[in-house]
């Protein structure tokens, strides 16, 4: 017999929250804090979204965990709580290393000028000019200028530099030279204050405790529940159906992707034509490729960095970034420090993709090309761990497919939309009242730190529309 779910429900919420990932949990936290009723619908097992682990023969594997910047301690303390933000620590060790330069920095301006200058011989006077730029860019500038041409005005000609400063963009939010150079600049500069941070006790401890927070504060969580629509009544947001069943609810806020939400949850009808012409020119971002690394029980790895942002491409170029056979990957080594309370290290590859390069192969090009990914990053990271399949017990591949089939991105979309999906998604209130979205869109609001605070953002705004 299938358990009822819906008979423990309310018969009314002020808010349902459709996914939980971090966008979606933050959002139901700050509403829940201000005293609305919420219920949260997940359709994984877990909540997380795209910030997820899974578990494997003793290992454990963080998922979209490169990095993000030190703003994310003051959002998890304002938005969270203490204990949450106090998991929060720097990665020290981060290293590039292609055919054009090799060093280990701590990603931070002042690391970054001296590089700039020691190695690339960079005046310093372009340094300060370029970092004043950058910083002081904000979302209301000019639109029209690209990342090519920011880099262009300040070190002209000189791939070398631009693949320092955007290579590590690139894999935080999938933006390219030819994104608005505003989405590059918030975004680099929000790194160069401190350097790169991540989750120390790992991602499934970071999201069971925002899990505990939000059942602390009210917050109905439930999931493996998939929303199949979006209720429109009179125009207003009016609930949603889940598991074929109606709940309704006086706002709607909706965690998955964007297009998705609009053409498939709520449906083009509802919306004003000219509505669904901007939102038809919304173009997703890319995905991603990852390999899973466990190393044996009882094997160690010597010290090579936390975060090693690798390649054998001779120039810097995007589209090489996302192609099937790129040669540029990172490595995120997770030490038992990471865990605490393990004595187990795991190794991540991850790698930018196309969907397209994945979408339509037969299931046997399916699992050689997933076979070929593996063996290519184990050959990559031969260089800094030697002998690295002797210490390997657990392997995995995860590519575009993947992340579509566990989040429900369309094309697998590991950063949500390019930038013009910000204007979009802030534009569903007028469209429908009580309808929103919040998540990764438009480069900015995307990452971890981006998804968080787009959550505090929607939560403002559903918030005065409640009261
Ligand atoms: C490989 C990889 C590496 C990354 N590295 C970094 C990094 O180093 N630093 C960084 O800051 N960011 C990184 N990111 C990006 C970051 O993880 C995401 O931008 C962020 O987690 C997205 O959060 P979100 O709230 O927008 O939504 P998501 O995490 O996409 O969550 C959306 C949720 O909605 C649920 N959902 C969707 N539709 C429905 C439905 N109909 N019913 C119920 N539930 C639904 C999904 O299951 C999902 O849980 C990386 C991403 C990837 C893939």
């Amino acid at each position: 017999m299938t358990h009822d779910w819906l008979k423990e429900t309310r018969s009314e919420y002020d808010v349902v929250v459709i996914g939980g990932g971090l966008a979606g949990l933050t959002c139901a936290n700050m509403l829940a804090r201000g005293g609305h009723s919420v219920l949260l619908l997940e359709q994984h097992h877990n909540l997380g979204g795209l910030a997820t682990w899974f578990k494997r023969k003793g290992h454990i594997f963080d998922i979209a965990l490169h990095g993000f910047p030190v703003g994310m301690i003051k959002t998890c303390r304002k938005y969270w709580n203490p204990e949450i933000a106090g998991m929060i620590v720097q990665l020290k060790g981060i290293r590039f290393d292609n055919p054009q330069f090799s060093f280990t920095t701590t990603y931070d301006k002042e690391d970054f000028t001296r590089i700039l200058q020691e190695r690339f011989k960079i005046p310093q006077h372009s340094i300060e000019s370029f970092f004043d730029t950058a910083r002081n860019m904000n979302f209301y500038d000019d639109q029209s200028m690209t990342t090519r041409e920011l880099f262009e005005r300040f070190f002209p000609g000189r791939n070398d530099v631009h693949r320092m400063l955007m290579e590590p963009i690139t894999y935080a939010n999938g933006s390219t030279l030819d994104d608005p150079a505003i989405s590059y600049g918030i975004v680099f500069s929000n790194f160069m204050s401190k350097g790169v941070y991540t989750v120390q006790g790992g991602t499934d401890q970071f999201i069971g405790r925002m899990r505990d927070e939000l059942l602390r504060n009210g917050v109905d969580v439930r999931t493996k529940r998939l929303v199949e629509k979006i209720v429109v009544e009179d125009n207003k947001a009016a609930g949603v159906i889940a598991d074929g069943k109606r709940i309704k609810s006086k706002t709607v806020v909706s965690n998955g992707n964007l297009l998705s939400t609009i053409h498939k949850l709520v449906g083009d009808e509802h919306f004003s034509e000219s509505f669904i012409a901007e939102a038809r020119k919304v173009r997703l971002n890319n995905s991603s490729c990852q390999v899973y690394m466990g190393i044996r029980k009882g094997e160690k790895i010597d010290y090579i960095g936390d975060l090693l942002f690798t390649s054998a491409a001779g120039k810097f170029d995007s589209q090489e970034l996302c192609s099937k056979n790129t040669t540029s990957r990172t490595f995120s080594v997770y030490y038992p420090q990471t865990r605490p309370d393990s004595d187990m290290y795991s190794i991540v590859a991850s790698s930018n993709a196309n969907y397209d390069d994945w979408a339509n192969l037969s299931e046997a090009e399916y699992r050689t090309s997933k076979e070929e990914l593996t063996e290519r990053a184990l050959d990559a990271l031969e260089k800094y761990v030697p002998r690295i399949r002797d210490k390997v017990d657990y392997l995995e591949a995860a590519t575009p497919r993947t992340f579509q089939r566990y989040t429900l991105h369309l094309s697998g979309a590991s950063f949500g939309t390019k930038f013009e999906g910000l204007k979009v998604s802030m534009g569903l209130p007028k469209e429908i009242p009580g309808l929103f979205h919040t998540g990764s869109v438009g480069i900015i609001m995307s990452g971890w730190l981006g998804a968080a605070n787009y959550g505090v953002i929607v939560a403002n705004d559903a918030d005065k529309f409640l009261s």
